[in-house]
């Protein structure tokens, strides 16, 4: 039976991605009363009813899935912050890495509006991006002005399904805009047979760039914690979860525990101490949570 991927999901129908192909699709009784609920970025088995159509069987086991907006098997979340209007912030940033690392989705950071900023300005922001590149985190600098950087930028989207999030302002749908003429689709058979037109139900949809797959809804609106265990906290800034083994306590949290190699490599400045603020102020934040009902 063929196979494909759920590009949209509008009004009871799922629109699936094959190699050459695209098929409206909906879910089989089958899945209904197993309360499998297909989401856009689903993997799937169909049957073919009529040309063009088909019923879907199976939902293939998800890599992971987001509730807003609602997409199975991100590869990747794009943060989108900018230089200026509004600042850079390392602590906004970093609340951005938590939430998306503890969805188990790889984070990638984007930069924008770098044409707004003075040559000093510049520099403080390459510091930044030095430092989270250290942690391993791919981090583009971009502006709508520089169209050798926006290839970097469509390279990054290359064979991913990706989310895009950010605060309102910082450049998202620009960039996007941006690119559009750049990737030059002589007709882009998918788009246009989804048709791109106004839609009255709410829906996400995956728009193609570059061979990957891109939400058009931003994820991440919320910049909660409230789904995250304290336990979970360590885990989310790499550099410190790949020290905790050396740390003398088992289990350490990198707070009170003497002996503990996060904070020997904040003394040593291998870990910048604005990170492990930050670590410590989510670690409060979550600490001091109301046990959630
Ligand atoms: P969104 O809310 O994240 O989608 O942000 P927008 O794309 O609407 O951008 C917000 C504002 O920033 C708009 O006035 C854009 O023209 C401006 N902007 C976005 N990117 C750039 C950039 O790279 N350079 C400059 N100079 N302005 C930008
Ligand atoms: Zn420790």
């Amino acid at each position: 039976m063929p196979e494909g991927k759920i590009v949209k999901a509008l009004s009871g129908f799922y629109y699936v991605k094959t190699d050459d192909n695209l098929y409206q699709c909906r879910g089989r009784g089958l899945l209904r009363k197993n309360k499998i609920n297909p989401l856009v970025g689903d993997h799937v088995v169909f049957e073919k009813s009529n040309p063009g159509e088909g019923y879907i069987t199976e939902v293939k086991k998800r890599k992971n899935e987001l509730v807003r907006p609602p997409i199975a098997n991100i590869d990747q979340a794009v943060i989108v912050v900018s230089a200026t209007q509004p600042d850079f912030s390392t602590l906004l940033l970093d609340r951005f890495l938590v939430l998306i690392e503890s969805k188990g989705i790889d984070p990638v950071v984007f930069i924008t509006k770098m044409d707004t900023i003075n040559p000093e300005q510049q520099d403080v922001i390459n510091q930044f991006k030095t430092d989270y590149e250290q942690i391993g985190y791919t981090v583009q600098t971009l502006s709508t002005k520089e169209p050798e950087k926006l290839f970097d930028v469509i390279n990054q989207f290359k064979d991913k399904i990706s989310v895009i999030a950010g605060q309102s302002g910082v450049g998202k749908s620009s960039m996007l805009n941006a690119i559009n003429p750049l990737l030059k689709l002589e007709t882009n058979e998918i788009s246009e047979s989804l048709g791109r037109g106004k839609h009255t139900t709410r829906h996400v949809e995956l728009i193609e760039i570059n061979g990957g797959l891109v939400a058009d809804t931003p994820g991440f609106s919320s910049l909660e914690f409230s789904e995250i265990e304290l336990e979970e906290l360590p885990d989310c800034f790499p550099e410190m979860s790949e020290l905790k083994s050396e740390c003398k306590f088992r289990g350490c949290m990198h707070n009170k525990e003497p002996k503990c190699a996060v904070k020997l490599a904040v003394k040593a400045n291998e870990i910048p101490a604005y990170r492990y603020e930050h670590y410590l102020q989510f670690f409060e934040e979550i600490h001091d949570r109301k046990p959630r009902y």
